[in-house]
């Protein structure tokens, strides 16, 4: 079997500017990509019109630019995608490997936190709420490229979970597996904190038949246990106009050698050579002291 050029990406919601955790996951997904000749793409994931901020999408952009984070290809929008992903939903629905929800959170809860499939079998089936997938393929382990063995719980392995929203949104983990899929992504490199979602991406790929990327989660920037830096806690943007200071800190949060100071395509350039997966921190939180 001939393996497929690798295909990277970095995925970020514009929710807000970049911020040192964001930038975490640029740069991880960059150099991964870039040191092994690969391709390096943006994809743009603003399907949550409540939680985008205006300008985000292009501030963003604008700050890859600044830092040296070219991509290939044209950036892809998910809300250019609508029609794929509801296309997609009708077929699951038709199918039966897909079914209307419309238990609620105070159900849910009831059942352990954990959903129990109760819409599956009611007679008649509902014919609007949130959406599930049939979940027959529950995907209690894979191969994490930096953390080894990852088992996940198995409770959460077989939920019938949610692939679009009772408010009529499509669900993160729908839209990621389609894209990743189109956008023919071999190796999907993010924050530790989308960990265990690579569980149930890789039983939608499954259930797709596409091919399941490889997986890489990179430690995360935090600044107390359990509490990453996000737009959400309004960490604070990276500086547009001083790319340097930024690129040698996140470096040294990856575990990377250092680089010399200089314009930052050219600090990239060196960051790509000297890559190591292996020097890059296996754990998945690193508490950020005050100066970064
Ligand atoms: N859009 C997601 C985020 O900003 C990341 C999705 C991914 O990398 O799979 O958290
Ligand atoms: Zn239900």
């Amino acid at each position: 079997m001939q393996i497929p050029a690798y295909r990277g990406r970095f995925a970020p919601s514009p929710s807000g500017p970049l911020h040192f955790g964001s930038l975490i996951a640029a740069l991880g997904s960059y150099l991964r990509a870039r040191s092994q000749q690969g391709k390096w793409l943006v994809r743009i994931e603003d399907i949550d019109p409540p939680r985008e901020v205006a300008g985000a999408s292009s501030a963003i952009l604008k700050t890859l630019e600044a830092y040296g984070l070219f991509w290939d290809e044209t950036e892809l929008y998910q809300s250019s995608r609508l029609d794929a992903y509801q296309a997609r939903l009708d077929a699951l629905l038709a199918r039966g490997q897909a079914y209307y929800c419309q238990c609620t959170r105070k159900q849910i809860q009831a059942m352990n936190g954990s959903y129990n499939g109760h819409c599956a079998s009611i007679s008649p089936p509902h014919k609007e709420g949130a959406i599930r997938i049939h979940n027959n393929l529950a995907v209690e382990r894979f191969e994490d490229q930096l953390l080894g063995e990852i088992v996940v719980d198995s409770d959460f392995a077989r939920e019938d979970f949610i692939i679009k929203r009772r408010d009529g949104l499509y669900a993160y983990q729908l839209a990621v597996v389609m894209d990743d899929a189109y956008q023919g992504i071999t190796e999907v490199v993010r924050g530790s904190d989308l960990l265990t979602s690579s569980a149930r991406q890789a039983i939608l790929f499954n259930l797709f038949d596409e091919a399941v990327p490889q997986w890489l989660h990179l430690p995360l920037a935090c600044d107390k246990p359990g509490h990453k830096l996000s737009k959400q806690n309004h960490a604070p943007a990276i500086d547009l106009k001083a790319p340097q200071a930024s690129i040698i800190s996140a470096l040294d949060f990856l575990g990377q050698p250092k680089v010399d100071i200089d314009a930052p395509e050219i600090m990239l350039a060196q960051a790509i050579l000297q890559f190591r997966l292996d020097a890059i921190p296996k754990q998945q939180e690193i508490m950020l002291t005050p100066a970064q």
